[in-house]
């Protein structure tokens, strides 16, 4: 057998369980390929400094499969639905009599899969699937009905016990097995896929396996242990920074688990809480991914709770421009958006609050900001991002009661105390007391005229209570 290796969303060799399979079957060399879809990315709304990221995690992938004599092929297919006879031909071209690959979850994706595994199976070549982006797969976990958990807690008690009685599941698998010959030569990748320009600042996510590793390590031996208290601290580096590695899958979602069941001793629960809270964001992670195959309306822009598709959102363009900017009035929402902006990323305490804001505060639909943060991530996941905005809009699985409305100036005030994030990323705010920073809508006017700052945009405790109202007329 040759093997071909379709790598998508799992560029690494490190437990990576089509490559291992891949390499473990095939006799006669092993082919890798990935499939550029720029066409497809850009109707995906995926950003810029994503598709950067991604192309430079495919430059490390490629000179660690020479390491173990697979070279990296690059085809381009613009759109998916021309995929599979893309993938066939190269197959062809390669000799290649069998497929490997590792499953994804969003609605485009699978039906991507179904089409190259029919075309596949048509000409006769078998296709090999994985599961690789959860250490359960999606419908793995139910409930004693069989049905998907749409609650977050019951589901994360279940995949504990089934942690607990599937050691296995949790073995991070060995490196691919190197080949005896390398078939082909690698092609080279391209430096800027997209040909759009790219934040300077995706440049601190230093690509590949090892750079990944790294990040993982330290942040397991210096800060796991502090991270229940930290974590929602904008202002320092409190949490792990992996989710550009995950949404890449330069490491899976075991290799994390795994290392912070073993700094807590073999503990799932119990132990240190700052690794059993980390463990528990990597379950929401995997909670989301299970609803997405689940509940699949939601990948197609729907909302989970069909009752609140009957709210009328507002349509306000220039309102919707501010947040977008940085420039809504509210201090920690403008710090924020302009991380996202500019840096490609943004905290997850911070995107919770900016969620809030435009789709409680504005009353803009959640989907205009899930569209601007895809637009903008480096980390863009559609589960993760929509379960994110749709807790945040009240519209989603085991959301935010819609009562339950952040106030964005107290949440700054308790965790951005002195302001130290704020002053990073809204500079002329720079020179406010602590104090006064949270809120210069207090300041006198003649203090205000002089900041180069917009006045708030909507009053918070009546917008507020607009959206409360809005809830409860459904
Ligand atoms: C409105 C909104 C949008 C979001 N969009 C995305 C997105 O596009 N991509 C993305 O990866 N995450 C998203 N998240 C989840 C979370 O904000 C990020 O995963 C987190 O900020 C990444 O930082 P970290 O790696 O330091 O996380 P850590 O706190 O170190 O957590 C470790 C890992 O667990 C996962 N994780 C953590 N929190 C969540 C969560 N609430 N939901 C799902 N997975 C989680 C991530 O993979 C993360 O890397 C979103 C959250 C909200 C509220």
């Amino acid at each position: 057998m040759r093997a071909l290796m379709w790598f998508r969303a799992d560029l690494r060799l490190g437990d990576n369980p089509a490559l291992h399979e891949a390499t473990r079957r095939s006799e006669n060399g092993v082919v890798a390929v990935f499939v550029m879809c720029p066409a497809q990315w850009k109707l995906h709304d995926d950003a810029p400094v994503k598709i950067d990221f991604l192309a430079r995690n495919l430059r490390a992938l490629s000179a660690s499969l020479q390491e173990v004599n697979i070279a990296l092929r690059i085809l381009t297919a613009d759109l998916f639905e021309h995929v599979p006879d893309a993938l066939l031909k190269f197959a062809k071209s390669q000799k290649c009599n069998a497929l490997f690959f590792n499953d994804q979850y969003e609605f485009n994706e699978q039906r991507r899969d179904e089409q190259v595994v029919d075309t596949f199976e048509n000409a006769q070549i078998p296709c090999f699937r994985s599961t690789d982006q959860c250490i359960f797969e999606p419908g793995a976990i139910r409930t004693g009905k069989g049905s998907y958990y749409t609650v977050f807690t019951p589901f994360k008690n279940n995949w504990r016990n089934q942690v607990a009685t599937n050691v296995r599941a949790m073995a991070a698998l060995r490196s691919p097995r190197r080949q005896l010959q390398i078939v082909g030569m690698p092609d080279s990748i391209p430096s800027n896929p997209l040909d759009t320009p790219i934040a300077n600042a995706s440049r601190d996510w230093a690509a590949g396996e090892s750079a990944a590793q790294t990040r993982l390590t330290t942040f397991i031996d210096t800060r796991i242990h502090a991270y229940k208290r930290d974590r929602d601290i904008p202002s320092i580096e409190g949490t792990s920074m992996l989710s550009p590695y995950l949404t890449a899958g330069v490491l899976s979602v075991r290799q994390c688990a795994a290392a912070a069941i073993e700094a807590n001793d073999g503990q799932l629960d119990g132990g240190h809480e700052g690794i059993v809270q980390w463990i528990d964001e990597l379950v929401w992670r995997e909670f989301y991914k299970h609803i997405l195959v689940g509940f699949p309306r939601v990948s197609m822009h729907r909302a989970f709770k069909l009752e609140t598709e009957r709210l009328v959102w507002t349509d306000n363009d220039s309102q919707f421009e501010a947040w977008c900017h940085g420039q809504t009035g509210v201090p920690i929402v403008d710090a924020a958006m302009r991380q996202l902006t500019t840096t490609g990323w943004m905290h997850n305490r911070l995107r919770m609050i900016t969620a809030m804001y435009l789709s409680k505060n504005l009353f803009i639909d959640w989907r205009r900001g899930e569209r601007f943060f895809m637009q903008h991530l480096i980390d863009g996941d559609l589960a993760a991002n929509n379960g994110g905005w749709q807790w945040a809009a009240s519209t989603g699985t085991d959301a935010a009661p819609y009562f339950r409305i952040f106030n964005p100036v107290s949440q700054s005030k308790r965790l951005d105390p002195e302001g130290a994030f704020i002053r990073q990323f809204v500079p002329e705010l720079a020179d406010l007391d602590d104090s006064e920073i949270h809120d210069p809508s207090c300041l006198p006017s003649l203090v205000r005229s002089r900041l180069d700052y917009p006045e708030p945009l909507v009053d918070l405790s009546v917008s507020r209570k607009k959206a409360i109202d809005a809830f409860k007329a459904l």
